[in-house]
């Protein structure tokens, strides 16, 4: 009777056990990840700057960055405005953010009528934190559109409101945070370094997958194989090759460090974006060096190219 009892509860435990890494496995067929921006700041080719979106079941849900012409691959992505849940931006340099406005302006024509949440590090002498960025943009009295001050205020009528939330970067406390939550969503941030600039990674959990985004950063702070553990997908900024030198390697990962962090971080498979004049023709050479430390499939996607996790 004893050992009867004990195989059923032993039988129960594996139910349990099964069931729950079922509940952890990634419903990949859910989850999709499109390219809104593979390229960086420059002027030279068809890439739009920076910008990413997370599909779930067909509804676009999670932006992370806006650069400039990654809203027009939004619009040919077919996404909807109103079904976007939140904006994070990994730092406010130009080729990260100047689409902002225009997603607004053009989100004035939407079905929208629920607020949007916008995460982003907070400022220095050189740059903006998230809160301002949204203020100087749409401040009544001293904003660049002040036309559109009833996105942002409180007391004006509009179908929906623009939340910026700023989360405080620093070179002292690295460990990562969750910033935001929702029936679907987990994301969770930490700081990274990009020269003088304050700088975030992310994180995004959902359906059982892990999507991590590296966004500009040089690999100083060393928080990024933490954060991107265990991640099905990493989306890794290739802006610089190994011998670069000066400003440029104080601001981007070479490849070797890339590499080391997909390695480290046991990621699943490898996105390189953010492709400039200095590493595009460069690519076998960025693959060889990543290599040394990463044996996982590597990808240099297109903008609008999607995958899933
Ligand atoms: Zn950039």
């Amino acid at each position: 009777m004893v050992a009867k009892s004990y195989m059923l509860l032993l039988a129960l435990s594996l139910l349990l056990i099964e069931s729950t890494a079922v509940a952890q496995s990634c419903q990949s067929q859910r989850v999709k990840l499109q390219m809104l921006g593979t390229g960086g700041p420059e002027l030279l080719n068809e890439r739009a700057s920076t910008g990413y979106l997370i599909w779930l079941d067909d509804k676009a849900r999670i932006i992370v960055d806006a650069g400039p012409g990654s809203l027009q691959r939004f619009k040919q992505s077919g996404a909807k405005y109103e079904d976007i849940r939140a904006i994070f931006f990994t730092h406010f340099h130009v080729d990260h953010s100047a689409d902002l406005a225009a997603y607004v302006k053009g989100g004035f024509f939407s079905e929208r009528n629920v607020n949007l949440p916008l995460y982003g590090p907070s400022g220095d002498t050189f740059i903006l934190s998230a809160d301002d960025f949204v203020k100087k943009l749409f401040s009544a009295t001293e904003g660049v559109y002040p036309y559109l001050n009833p996105t942002i205020d409180p007391q004006a009528n509009s179908e929906y409101k623009l939340q910026p939330h700023t989360i405080q970067w620093s070179y002292q406390k690295l460990d990562a945070i969750q910033i935001y939550e929702d029936n679907d969503f987990k994301v969770t941030t930490v700081s990274v370094h990009h020269g003088p600039f304050p700088a975030l990674a992310y994180r995004v959990e959902v359906a059982g997958c892990v999507i991590s985004f590296s966004g500009d950063m040089s690999g100083r702070l060393n928080t990024m194989p933490d954060l991107a553990m265990g991640s099905d997908l990493l989306v890794a900024h290739n802006a610089i090759p190994e011998d670069a030198t000066g400003v440029p390697q104080l601001l981007h990962m070479k490849p070797g460090t890339i590499g080391k962090i997909a390695g480290e971080a046991k990621v699943k498979k490898l996105l390189l974006t953010h492709m400039m004049q200095r590493s595009i023709n460069r690519q076998d050479e960025s693959v060889n060096l990543i290599r040394k430390n990463y044996q996982g499939p590597i990808i240099f996607p297109h903008d609008l190219e999607s995958f899933h996790p």
